[in-house]
C-alpha cells in the first residue's frame, strides 16, 4: 500500500499521527518520495509566489456604510404606503378606462368563470366515474375578457414602478 495523497499533505503539514510509519514506508519506497517531493516542490513554489495586493477592495460593496441607519429610512416606509396609495387609485382610475378603450368587452365575471369551471370539473368527474374515455370539451374561456384584465393589470404595473422612481427620487433629494 502506498501512502495517500491525504498522508503525504498530512506528513508535509507535520500533522500526523503516523509519522514513523510514513517515513519507514517512504526510505523504502522510490515512487512515495518521489510524489513526496514533488509536493514539496509546489509548496515552496505557493510560498514563494509575491502577497498581491488587491487593487480594489472586493469587499467594500458588500460593507455597509457606517452612516446608514440598521432600520429602514422612513422614507422608504412612506414611499411604500404612498405606492400602495397610487396603485389603488390607479386601479380604480383603470378599470373603467380599460372598459372605455374596449367597449365591446366586458370585464371578467369572476362568478360566471367559477361556475364554468365548476361544469366543467363535474362533467370531468362523471366521465371518470363512468370509465369513458374523457372527451375533450373545451372550455369557453372569455380569452377577450382575460386580456382586459391583462391589459389593466399592465397599466397599474407600470404606474407603479414609475410612481417608485419619482417618490424615491424626489425623496433621496
Ligand atoms: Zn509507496
Amino acid at each position: 500500500m502506498h501512502l495517500t495523497e491525504e498522508q503525504l499533505n498530512e506528513y508535509l503539514d507535520e500533522a500526523t499521527t503516523e509519522r514513523a510509519q510514513i517515513e519507514a514506508h517512504l526510505s523504502s519506497c522510490e515512487e512515495c518520495a518521489a510524489r513526496l517531493s514533488t509536493l514539496q516542490n509546489v509548496f515552496a513554489e505557493l510560498d514563494s509566489l509575491p502577497e498581491l495586493e488587491l487593487t480594489k477592495s472586493l469587499a467594500a460593496p458588500f460593507t455597509l456604510h457606517p452612516s446608514l441607519p440598521a432600520q429602514l429610512p422612513k422614507f422608504l416606509t412612506l414611499t411604500a404606503f404612498l405606492q400602495a396609495a397610487v396603485a389603488l387609485v390607479a386601479l380604480i382610475v383603470a378599470v373603467p378606462f380599460a372598459s372605455a378603450l374596449l367597449p365591446q368587452i366586458e370585464l371578467p365575471s369572476f362568478t360566471k368563470l367559477f361556475f364554468q369551471i365548476q361544469t366543467q370539473w363535474t362533467v370531468w368527474l362523471d366521465q371518470l366515474s363512468t370509465f369513458n374515455l374523457p372527451t375533450f370539451q373545451p372550455i369557453n374561456l372569455p380569452t377577450l375578457e382575460m386580456s382586459s384584465l391583462l391589459f389593466t393589470l399592465a397599466g397599474v404595473s407600470v404606474l407603479w414602478i414609475l410612481g417608485n422612481g419619482l417618490l424615491l427620487r424626489n425623496q433621496m433629494k
